[in-house]
């Protein structure tokens, strides 16, 4: 399935395209004091690292502005301020030299203050994001409508895209959030059928995992789904670097974007089982991730089933009784030790990184795959009833036979 894309105009966050058919790109935002340079690059630099393309940092008083001064010329991505109520630290903003600005449309509300931020942000070349957020949608608004519902939302971002246009300031992009997942799906699609702007997709306040996660992935999905959405978000209450990876993990879910890193498939595991699929996994992803390949590894708890379940998979190992099955888009190519499961994964997904299928496959251990499938044989035999099914029904026959 392929995503048709809403066409947007194109701006440039720095060196990032947005919008205008260019790739969907993840952000996060730093939870530092941004008066502390150090402190906020190293987790700029984690965030970079996680997978976020642009990242937000708060401009909330002068030593924040200042401290900006110094992060925007070491930082690995753009970095976008964000201001709430104070239009001068704005200014400051873009003289620290941000690659774009956040503003609220709630909190900045007299029509010169923000006009005046767009002159300097176009005089910087440098997009402005209007940030409407349903907790603190503008008051004027939230008595016209009485709570903040998806047109009370979109109402807010096009007065304040109105001021923009106003000075012949384009570069704009837009969000509507809102922490109900419905009502940010429905403000999100009112919007897109009124704008040409790129939209910056978000679910407000999202809290903790997993409910977090599930919030973000189902507001975001539905509306990348639909084509519409040019950069996002996961606002968790969690350390920033998993609302990066959360991001880009989804992107590249969705085909988005291309896989960075590894995707890690894995059996729910099952009464037939020979391993403790949670810890293998826990200790394949743990020295995978820190590998980096942009791989697809499957981790199955029997040789049952599971190397034809994970045959898409470029490599993956499957459970036997003491022992480890090592597979190749679904071919058994050694069989190890138990205790070598992880290690020998490893080491075959390196030998794949650097010598590709076709070399890793010719190179199999012949013998593997009879061996897999006489195990296989063998262990349907002895679990053919792991569910214990033929002694369920005799004891269900009996309760009601009584
Ligand atoms: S791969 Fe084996 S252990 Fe895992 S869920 Fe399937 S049948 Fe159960």
């Amino acid at each position: 399935m392929t995503i048709t894309r809403r066409t947007t105009r194109l701006l440039h966050v720095g060196r990032v395209p947005v919008g205008g058919g260019s790739p969907v790109t993840v952000q996060s935002m730093t939870t530092t004091k941004t008066a502390d340079v150090d402190g906020t690059l190293a987790q700029v630099y984690a965030l970079s690292g996680a997978g976020a393309d642009i990242v937000r940092i708060t401009c909330n008083d002068v030593a924040a502005a200042q401290g900006l001064a110094e992060i925007v010329p070491r930082s690995p991505v753009p970095i976008i301020a964000d201001i709430h109520f104070q239009y001068r630290l704005a200014l400051a903003a873009v003289e620290a030299g941000v690659a774009g600005l956040r503003l609220n449309p709630g909190n900045i509300r007299k029509e010169e203050h923000i006009k005046a931020v767009a002159r300097a942000a176009g005089d910087a070349g440098i997009p402005i994001r209007v940030g409407v957020n349903a907790g603190s949608l503008d008051k004027d608004l939230l008595e016209k409508y009485g709570a903040p519902v998806p047109p009370a939302l979109v109402d807010s971002a096009l007065k304040e895209i109105g001021y923009l246009e106003d000075v012949g300031f384009h570069d704009i992009k837009i969000s509507v959030k809102h922490s109900d997942v419905p009502s940010m799906v429905e403000s999100y699609r009112l919007l897109a059928d009124r704008v040409e702007y790129p939209l910056h997709l978000g679910v407000t306040e999202a809290g903790p995992p997993p409910g977090g996660l599930i919030k973000s992935v189902a507001g975001i999905s539905t509306l990348l789904f639909e084509g519409i959405g040019d950069t996002i978000r996961f606002s968790l209450t969690a350390d920033p670097v998993e609302e990066a990876k959360a991001g880009r993990k989804l992107l590249e879910i969705l085909g988005l974007r291309e896989r960075k890193g590894l995707d890690l498939i894995a059996c729910p595991s099952c009464g037939r089982a020979e391993v403790d699929v949670i810890e293998v996994v826990k200790e394949a992803e743990a020295v995978l991730e820190a590998e980096g390949l942009p791989i697809q590894v499957a981790v199955m708890g029997c040789v049952v089933n599971g190397p034809g379940e994970a045959r898409e998979a470029d490599i993956g190992i499957a459970a036997g009784r003491n022992k480890g099955h090592l597979f190749i888009k679904g071919q058994v190519v050694r069989v190890v030790k138990e205790d070598e499961m992880v290690s020998a994964l490893l080491d075959e997904a390196r030998r794949l990184a650097e010598e590709g299928v076709e070399a890793r496959l010719a190179a199999a251990d012949v013998t593997a795959a009879d061996l897999a499938a006489e195990e296989a044989i063998e262990l349907r035999g002895l679990q053919g009833d792991a569910n214990k099914a033929a002694q369920r029904r005799a004891a269900v026959a009996e309760v009601a036979s009584e």
